[in-house]
Order: structure tokens, then sequence, then C-alpha cells
């Protein structure tokens, strides 16, 4: 999975006491899935038992890497692209299930989110194999033939799953890290720890209150790929807040940015104003999806979809001479912090 780096900033949160009982935060961090975690908890110390803890996050983050990174040959999601064509395989219920909600986000989204664009991706070198040269039209449009929802095919009697043709590749890297981050975020509350901050690769979520006892607050990064500068802060509570953007992950030819997000429907990176795309969700898979569903569509789709989803996004465009514009839906305002 290529993971990008991050596109948030967190803030340093302290320690507090109340009624004599020590509530402090208690970070973990660390890399997986080609980036890095962080994770905060305030609880009272005894509840977080910090070395079981770190060890159970670390077993979910890898559990979720061996079942879904395209760049593990051995992973559930490989062994899926590596079979032939027209027999199922049978998955995971977990795999399985991201599979149909990737489905069903790729209905939501007008085909912009789709997993099967795996065999593009590889194409424009954004896949586990760097890349020689760009594809021609001819090899696009024969690797289209492997696009679209309908090249898989889903049993849910048998959690199984029949590719059309071997070459057909699915790829979850823009929705696996938010994944991950619903998974730990489980995790903590099995363990009655409720007041987190679980953050995979830039994808965020939110949960009870910081440390001072007002919502997480993130910094969404200004989109340039030199440093960390603040657009905007969100305050975050029970939420999650997944970021997509061209800024880290790309490269260039004739001067010109190549992105890693692919527009299945013209089997090319995307090529529009948007820099950035940030979307809340309650669940981070769907905050995850959804950005990089906003990020194909571009900015004036990408909020019309986004308005019919009733999703708070706030996208960043280029503007002229290296500026930037912000726009936001109806729906996220509230969570800015002025
Ligand atoms: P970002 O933070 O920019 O969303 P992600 O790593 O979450 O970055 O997602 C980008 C990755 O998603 C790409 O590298 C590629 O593997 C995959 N991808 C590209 N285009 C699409 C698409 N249209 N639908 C689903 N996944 C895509
Ligand atoms: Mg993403």
């Amino acid at each position: 999975m290529v993971f990008t780096a991050l596109f948030i900033c967190l803030f340093a949160v302290g320690c507090s006491r109340s009624e004599n009982v020590a509530r402090e935060t208690v970070s973990f961090e660390g890399g997986i899935m080609g980036t890095t975690y962080h994770i905060t908890v305030v609880a009272e110390l005894s509840d977080v038992a910090s070395a079981s803890t770190a060890e159970a996050i670390e077993h979910a983050l890898k559990h979720v890497d061996g079942k879904m990174s395209t760049y593990k040959a051995d992973s559930e999601i490989s062994r899926l692209n590596q079979a032939p064509g027209g027999v199922y395989v049978p998955l995971s219920a977990e795999t399985f299930a991201m599979l149909q909600l990737a489905l069903e986000i790729n209905r939501e989204t007008e085909g912009a989110f789709d997993i099967t664009v795996g065999p593009l991706v590889n194409a424009w070198g954004f896949g586990p194999t760097a890349l020689e040269n760009p594809p021609t039209e001819e090899e696009l449009a024969a690797l289209r033939k492997l696009v679209g929802p309908d090249k898989i095919e889903l049993d849910s009697l048998t959690n199984s799953v029949r590719k059309s043709a071997k070459g057909v590749y699915c790829d979850l890297s823009a929705i696996a890290k938010g994944y991950a981050v619903d998974l730990v975020a489980e995790l903590l509350k099995s363990r009655n720890l409720n007041a987190f901050m679980v953050e995979v690769g830039g994808e965020v979520r939110c949960s009870g209150l910081n440390a001072a006892g007002v919502p997480w607050n993130i910094a969404i990064e200004k989109p340039v790929s030199e440093g960390r500068v603040l657009q905007e802060v969100v305050g975050l509570s029970y939420i999650s807040l997944a970021t997509s953007g061209n800024y880290r992950n790309f490269y260039e030819i004739d001067g010109k940015r190549i992105s890693h997000t692919i527009d299945p429907a013209t089997g090319k990176p995307v090529d529009h104003a948007l820099a950035s795309a940030s979307v809340l969700h309650e669940r981070c898979a769907l905050a995850d999806a959804y950005a990089t569903a906003m990020m194909v569509l571009g900015p004036e789709k990408g909020m019309e979809v986004a308005e019919r989803l009733k999703l708070p996004v706030m996208f960043v465009l280029h503007g002229e001479d290296g500026t930037f514009e912000t726009r936001q839906s109806d729906s996220f305002g509230r969570f800015v912090v002025k």
C-alpha cells in the first residue's frame, strides 16, 4: 500500500487531575503500512495498562496490514489479486465486508471510488513496483477493460469473490488505513478506554474529550509539499477525519504533476484544481474512502455529491499565484475551532 505522509498536525495535550483521580494522557506510536501511527488515550493510568494496550494496538494494525496490503505478496487481498478469473476465492468476513463497503461507496460516489482501479494505479507507478514509463493510450485501453465494479462478483453466503479475469486487481489502499483506525478505536473501547485520538497515516478518529476536557483539536494542513502549515483547526469528539491530497505522493512528467488518485472514468491521474479534500464521518474507513472519491470528483461535482450525502467536507483548491481557496460543505462549519 502506498501510504502517504500525514496531512494533519496533532496538538500536544497535557495532563489534568480531577476528584483526586489522576487522569493522564498516554501515547502510543510506531510504524505500520509504510507510514506512522500516533494514538493518545486519556484515562486513569491503571486503566491503560500501557504495555498490554501497546501490544494489542500493534497486533490490530499488523492484522489489517496482513489482510489488506497489496504490498505484501501473502496478504489476503494479494491472494485474491493473484487468483485466476472465474473462480470463487474465499475471504475472511472482515476483508469481504471491506469489499462490500467499497462497492457501496462506489455506487454512492457515482463510480469515483473504485478499488478495482488497481491495474491503473500500478501502471501509473503508484503500486508495489516503481514506474518505468507512463502507460501508452493502448495500454490504458487494455487495462481499463479490467476496471469497474462489475469485474468482481461477491457471494455473501460464502464470503467469496470471483474476478472476471485474472488481471482484475483490487487496491484497498484508500480505505484500509481508515479501517485500521476504526479497528484500534474498537479495541480501545473494548478495554473501556473511551477518550482517545487514533491516527494512522493522517487518518484520524477521536472519541470523548482530550485531557483539557474539550474536543480533540486536529489541524488540517495547507496542501504544500514543503513543511507543515496550518489551514484550519477542527474540534472532534466521536468522529473521524480523513484527508486526501495530491501534494505529497506524486511525481512530475514534463513539469506536470501526476497524482496517485486515478479517475476510473478516464484511466488517468486526476487533473483539476483540488489540492486536498478533508471528510468527516463517524467511521474512519468511510471518511478515508470518501476523501479519495472527492479527489476524483473534483471541486464542483465533489461538493455536489458531499452535499447530497450530507458529508461535512472541506476542500482546498489551488488558486492564482500559489494561493489557496477553501470551500466547505454546509455541515462542516460547526467543527471549525475559531
Ligand atoms: P490519500 O491520503 O491521498 O487519500 P491514500 O493512500 O488514502 O492517499 O489513497 C490513495 C491510494 O488509493 C492510491 O495510492 C491508490 O492506491 C488508491 N486509489 C487511487 N485512485 C483510487 C480510486 N479512484 N478509488 C479507490 N482507490 C484509489
Ligand atoms: Mg485516504
